[in-house]
């Protein structure tokens, strides 16, 4: 099947208030887009990220973007709890240069990782703000 792309700007206010939630204050939203597939043969990948290479960036006269794919047939299936967490996890694999690289699964972007900042994510006192005075970084 053709795989078919299109923006999804319901998954991008969700990513940009985990952005704001976690105080990922080094995500600049302006270069994070979301978009949505449809046609996937995978059964188990839920969302993928991807960048702009620095060919492109420079052929092209720009900053490195980033795009989060969420696939549709597995990911609309998750329950809210799960569908943070996976979002949480791709916003996990962009560096905080925004260079155009990515950060691994091991040691930094591990399920364990992603429950703890899931956790925080949660937790009503911890918020942006205390990030931003505390400095507390992944
Ligand atoms: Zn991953």
């Amino acid at each position: 099947m053709q795989m078919e792309y299109t923006r999804d700007h319901q998954i991008q206010s969700r990513l940009e208030h985990i952005i704001d939630r976690l105080g990922l204050r080094w995500l600049e939203k302006s270069r994070i887009v979301a978009i949505r597939s449809r046609g996937s043969c995978s059964r188990r990948t839920l969302a993928r990220v991807h960048t702009i290479s620095k060919v492109v960036q420079t052929g092209l006269g720009m900053q490195a973007h980033y795009f989060i794919e969420i696939i549709s047939e597995n990911f609309d299936r998750l329950s809210e709890e799960e569908k943070t967490k996976t979002l949480i996890h791709e916003l996990m694999h962009i560096p905080k240069t925004m260079g155009g690289g990515f950060r691994h699964h091991r040691p930094y972007v591990t399920r364990k990782a992603v429950e703890k900042m899931y956790e925080r994510y949660k937790s009503p006192g911890i918020g942006w703000f205390q990030t931003l005075s505390g400095g507390h970084e992944f």
